[in-house]
């Protein structure tokens, strides 16, 4: 599932800051949120990019400085097209602002009178850390009680990926699918695990290499030893 949703990834239009064109980034991005179970399989992996061209271009001014200041030469041939993928790249990480994550859930309520754990497990993370805009990622694992009505299974790793897709704290990453998966299913709890490795401490040395760091937020029956018990055992 989460192999999809990494090929089937398209980056929402970047201009986020002037909106006067019809298409906004929500317009482009709502279609594709449901296509995930419907669609065929040749379409799911075809890659759609839209950029937003003022935006590219102001990132990648700003990326060209960068290579100066860094002592490059950004006129040499290997790094001619550099501040362009740079600025498409950012925004492409950076896609999850442009998405809602409740509007995402809320579309795929069902009524069930399931009542028993239901567990997501190793969900693929990727996302930049706000403080040096390095990558960190790993696994989340999610779990919720429903109270009377279930999401769609794959609306999970989307609503991680949506938060995952802007600067983060691995902290903030982990309450927040907690805290929208406890506002929109009102379910009787809901945990969530991340385990992640971040390349600012890795490659900077500030950890051992392979070093990980792992994260809880849970809510609820969560709450209750018995309940986060099992939900840790069936992680493990
Ligand atoms: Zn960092």
């Amino acid at each position: 599932m989460s192999e999809h949703s990494n090929l089937d990834f398209r980056a929402v239009s970047g201009d986020r800051h002037s909106r006067p064109h019809s298409m906004s980034t929500n317009h482009h991005a709502h279609p594709h949120l449901d296509e995930d179970e419907d669609v065929p399989t040749p379409t799911r992996y075809r890659r759609i990019d839209h950029y937003a061209v003022d935006t590219t271009e102001a990132i990648a001014a700003n990326v060209k400085s960068i290579l100066t200041h860094i002592g490059e030469d950004p006129e040499r041939e290997g790094l001619l097209k550099t501040p362009e993928r740079v600025a498409k790249a950012h925004q492409f990480l950076t896609q999850g602002y442009g998405l809602d994550p409740k509007e995402i859930l809320t579309k795929a309520l069902f009524k069930e009178d399931y009542d028993e754990m239901i567990l997501v497990k190793d969900i693929e993370v990727y996302s930049l850390c706000e403080h040096h805009m390095v990558p960190f990622f790993g696994k989340a694992h999610v779990a919720y009680i429903p109270d009377g009505q279930i999401v769609g299974l794959s609306k999970i790793p989307r609503v991680v990926d949506v938060f995952a897709r802007r600067l983060q704290v691995q902290e903030r990453l982990t309450m927040q699918i907690r805290d929208a998966l406890t506002d929109v299913l009102k379910p009787k709890g809901v945990a969530v695990v991340i385990e992640a490795t971040h390349m600012c401490m890795v490659m900077r040395g500030v950890q051992k290499q392979h070093s990980s760091t792992t994260t809880s937020a849970v809510s609820g029956a969560f709450q209750e030893e018995r309940t986060r018990a099992e939900f840790m055992r069936l992680i493990g």
